[in-house]
């Protein structure tokens, strides 16, 4: 669907033919692109400009769910025995193909979810890194070899797929989040069936699309698109499915653990976030502050490691919430295809809503409202909040403990370091922290004592690498991790293995 000229906000380089004029997507299933078994669809829409349509795409349920399960378990019989270097040699290419798209994905991600564009460009460049990461670790993925207690006996320890594995992802990170469940999957000799989020399903699609340019045999991955309802519940109640890698809200994630435990599936869950940046009274306040802006408002705070709280010593509250109000009047709200705008719009209509019912709730709890507060109508015709800040905040306030996932943040006055820890680490997720500060001491402890997957000094709360692990404590997680070599421990299990050549029974324990 072709962007309408007429907007003077939409007037820069997205004409029609800016985008594929192809607006009908198919499930991809045994390596064939097929509709819903239904025929029904569901569209996604541009949240920057609503009357915009991305796309129409099946709207499935069991049936789609079964055929694709189906694919996967047909398609690992042969997939497990494919060797791990070739597995990688096929995620080489699609990196390469991923590097030339790089742009063209971009402005896609960036039409369909709303990420100003070089945020979708990092975005892509996730997508590319965590691809020939996992591509590498064909030619790795270590076991280990140790001494058996016993003469003329061998042991050693391999890791070995799981089978079929079911992937939910968010629409935040369109493509990475599906990337950092797909590439270690494959890799270790799993195949997929992947739902992405009913918001950015078109993304996904591309992922697939190159996959299967780079050779990947049929079956080995199929997406099914549609409501969590229709294809989340089936998938993870399917008993030829091993394992569900989710990353979602908190609420979905605790429905996906109870749904994964009748038939004792593996369930890796990523979930929500509250994370705070600390500002201490020796910080550089304009680093902090910057790191503020970053971690608080990029991705319009749409990212599970974004700062909702920044958490500032009373010695500089003054002068941070200064440099923040003026700071946040300059950022640009816009359609993220335009290079002047910073702040894109939110996903849909539901998720404005619910975070403009948050600032209300702010200021009826007694927050005082420092900048933004309301929708941007100038900014388009899409789901666009301004970038807003309360001060004075309470730590037990709801919009300092509850996820807003928008661009919000509090400013909570503390009058030292171990009540910031103590305010930092009082809340139900455990994701992301931050702490500015210039005291070795107080930056080393910080990191000791802070209850988050994640710590940063003297940077924002977002920024992870695809080569460490990525996931956090308490309601944000299940102890497992993605990214990184701790990515291979979800999607494979430990098998030892002992070769005993002594040519006589060897009896563990008992023998000597
Ligand atoms: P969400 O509403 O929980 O949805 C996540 C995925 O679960 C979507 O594909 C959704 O499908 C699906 N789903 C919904 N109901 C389901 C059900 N009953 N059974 C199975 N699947 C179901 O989350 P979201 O709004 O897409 O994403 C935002 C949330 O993700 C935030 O809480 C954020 O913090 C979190 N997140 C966490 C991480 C992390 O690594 N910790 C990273 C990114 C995002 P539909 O789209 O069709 O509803």
């Amino acid at each position: 669907m072709a962007v309408t000229q007429a907007n003077p906000q939409l007037n820069f380089e997205i004409k029609p033919s800016a985008f594929s004029k192809q607006s009908q997507f198919l499930n991809y299933i045994d390596g064939q692109w097929v509709p819903a078994k239904s025929g029904k669809t569901f569209e996604s829409r541009n949240p920057a400009e609503p009357s915009d349509l991305v796309g129409v795409f099946p709207a499935c349920g069991p049936e789609d769910v079964n055929a694709a399960v189906a694919a996967a378990k047909k398609a690992y019989e042969r997939w497990r025995l494919y060797p791990a270097p070739k597995r990688g040699e096929i995620l080489f290419k699609a990196g390469q193909i991923l590097v030339e798209r790089k742009e063209q994905l971009a402005r896609e991600m960036t039409r369909e979810m709303g990420k100003v564009l070089a945020e979708a460009r990092g975005d892509v460049q996730e997508v590319i890194d965590m691809t020939f990461y996992a591509a590498g670790e064909g030619r790795r993925m270590f076991g280990q070899t140790v001494p058996s207690e016993l003469q003329n006996k061998f042991a050693m320890s391999v890791r070995v797929p799981l089978g079929v594995v079911g992937l939910i992802t968010p629409w935040n990170f369109p493509m990475a989040i599906p990337s950092w469940k797909l590439m270690p999957a494959l890799i270790c000799g799993n195949t997929c069936v992947l739902k992405p989020a009913s918001d950015t399903p078109l993304l996904s699609h591309r992922l697939v699309e190159i996959l299967e340019e780079a050779g990947l045999p049929k079956g080995v991955v199929n997406v099914v698109y549609g409501s969590g309802r229709e294809v989340g519940e089936p998938l993870m109640a399917h008993k030829d499915v091993s394992l569900i890698s989710f990353t979602g809200s908190t609420d979905i994630g605790r429905r996906v653990n109870e749904a994964c435990a009748p038939t004792f599936k593996r369930v890796s869950l990523e979930m929500g976030g509250k994370n705070a940046i600390i500002i201490m009274d020796d910080a550089n306040l304009d680093l902090a502050v910057d790191g503020v802006l970053w971690g608080a408002f990029g991705t319009s705070g749409q990212r599970c490691t974004a700062a909702s709280r920044v958490i500032v010593h009373q010695a500089v509250h003054a002068q941070v919430r200064d440099k923040l109000k003026k700071r946040i009047g300059e950022l640009k709200l816009g359609y993220g295809l335009n290079p002047e705008v910073k702040v894109g719009p939110v996903v849909n209509e539901a998720a404005m809503k619910k975070i403009l019912e948050y600032i209300e709730i702010g200021k009826s709890e007694g927050a005082e409202l420092i900048a933004g507060g309301a929708r941007d109508t100038q900014a388009g015709s899409g789901w666009f909040v301004q970038p807003t800040l309360f001060d004075n905040v309470k730590s037990t306030m709801r919009i300092a403990q509850e996820e807003i996932f928008g661009p919000v943040t509090a400013l909570i006055p503390v009058g030292s370091f171990a009540e910031a820890i103590e305010v930092a680490n009082g809340i139900a997720f455990g994701l992301s922290t931050a702490i500015y500060t210039k005291n070795v001491n107080q930056a080393f402890t910080a990191l000791r004592d802070l209850d988050s997957g994640l710590c940063y000094v003297n940077a924002p709360t977002i920024g992870a690498e695809v080569h460490l692990p990525f996931g956090g404590t308490k309601d944000t997680g299940n102890g497992h991790r993605d990214a990184g070599t701790t990515a291979l421990d979800v999607f494979s299990e430990w098998k030892s293995l002992y070769v005993d050549y002594s040519d006589k029974l060897q009896r563990a324990q008992i023998d000597d």
